[in-house]
């Protein structure tokens, strides 16, 4: 039974993927048990932290590991970490800053909207922003030049929200930033890879729980021992306001560990079953020619449907009348205005493939 059903909401068929506003990752069944059964019991929180971030260290690799509520809290606390250190009393007196250091720079490109704006993540600790270069040019030398003794660190954003040309790649920043001395704080909230940016000399590294890696609202930083020791310590002030409960931080652990150890191969092919399966399905109709696509950076496939301009209703129309169906279908709906429309079979169940097709086939006559 599907819970919001029962407080009259409409079941949501996922074919946009993992995204913030249809709830993220189903969680896997279990992960979802753990959390059932951590939610019911007792434990000592500070251990139960301390014992997850060190399996977090151990699975990624970094020197240390910090669980948080979510990506965007893992930013405010990275940022909060450059600027209180391992200090109490500047901990507690975020976002007045008892520091010198209060200003974070981050490349005019990376300064992005992911649903809220990366740079209120970082003001909200009460540093200064300095944004570099121009959204279609960042050289080197623009960092060299902002750089100064009231530097706390570099944000640096890895994203498809990004601007990704002519912006300074991650080792170009690391590099400048280490001669400095200043730390890089890589925001890599969706991103598959949990290795090669750390190991490109970023020092915090942040991750969303509920993207890639499929798990309940949850986040974690990885990175430096000293840094993340810093993050651990947020908890004391500013972090309380972003706190995580003891069945997530379980629920978050073993998606960790299921997406450490999962066979990508298998994956991959569970996803081209599903997008021919749903091609299959749909067959031929006028107006609507359907082919498979591949996803830009990741090992995605997604079927596109493309109308013709002679079709009966246009993008927009049917991405209407797939959302108002019960089940509300939701499609990867960026390319519309040029009548694409793309299904996306991360979070799409094979159960759910003829409910789409029956409705595309009834509609599209
Ligand atoms: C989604 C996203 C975030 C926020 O992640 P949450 O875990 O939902 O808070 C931050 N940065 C980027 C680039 C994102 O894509």
């Amino acid at each position: 039974m599907n819970p919001y059903e029962s407080i009259n909401l409409s079941k949501v068929i996922n074919a946009a993927g993992k995204m913030t506003y249809l709830g993220s990752s189903s969680i896997s069944p279990q992960a979802a048990e753990v959390m059932f059964e951590a939610g019911k019991s007792y434990v000592d929180m500070a251990a139960l932290k301390r014992n997850v971030n060190d399996r977090i260290a151990e699975l990624t690799g970094a020197e240390g590991g910090c669980i948080t509520s979510c990506a965007a809290a893992g930013i405010a606390i990275s940022v909060a970490a450059c600027l209180t250190g391992n200090d109490l009393d500047k901990v507690e007196a975020l976002p007045v800053i008892k520091s010198p250091h209060h200003e974070v720079i981050i490349q005019k490109g990376h300064s992005v909207n992911f649903g809220a704006n990366v740079t209120q993540m970082i003001r909200m600790t009460g540093a200064v922003v300095k944004e570099i270069g121009t959204v279609n040019g960042v050289k080197p030398y623009h960092l060299e030049g902002e750089i100064n003794d009231k530097t706390a660190a570099i944000v640096y954003v890895i994203s498809h929200h990004a601007v990704s040309d002519e912006m300074l790649t991650l080792s170009e920043v690391t590099e400048i930033a280490a001669k400095h001395q200043v730390p890089v704080i890589v925001d890599a909230a969706a991103e598959v890879d949990l290795h090669s940016y750390y190991q490109q000399g970023a020092s915090l590294v942040i991750y969303s729980g509920h993207k890639a890696i499929g798990g309940p609202t949850s986040g974690m930083i990885i990175g430096d021992k000293n840094l993340i020791e810093a993050c651990q310590l947020q908890e004391k002030g500013y972090a309380r306001a972003m706190k995580i409960g003891k069945e997530s931080i379980m629920g978050f652990y073993i998606a960790l560990r299921e997406y450490v150890n999962t066979d990508w191969d298998e994956v991959e092919g569970n996803y081209v079953s599903i997008v021919e399966g749903l091609q299959a399905g749909i067959g031929e109709l006028s107006g609507l020619m359907t082919k498979i696509v591949w996803d830009a950076t990741r090992p995605i496939p997604r079927l596109q449907l493309k109308l013709a301009v002679d079709c009966s209703l246009n993008a927009k129309q049917l991405i209407r009348l797939m959302e108002d169906n019960n089940p509300s279908i939701r499609t990867r709906n960026h390319s519309a205005d040029q009548g694409i429309i793309l299904f996306d079979p991360r979070e799409l169940k094979d159960e759910e493939i003829p409910t789409i097709a029956q409705l595309l086939r009834s509609i599209i006559i």
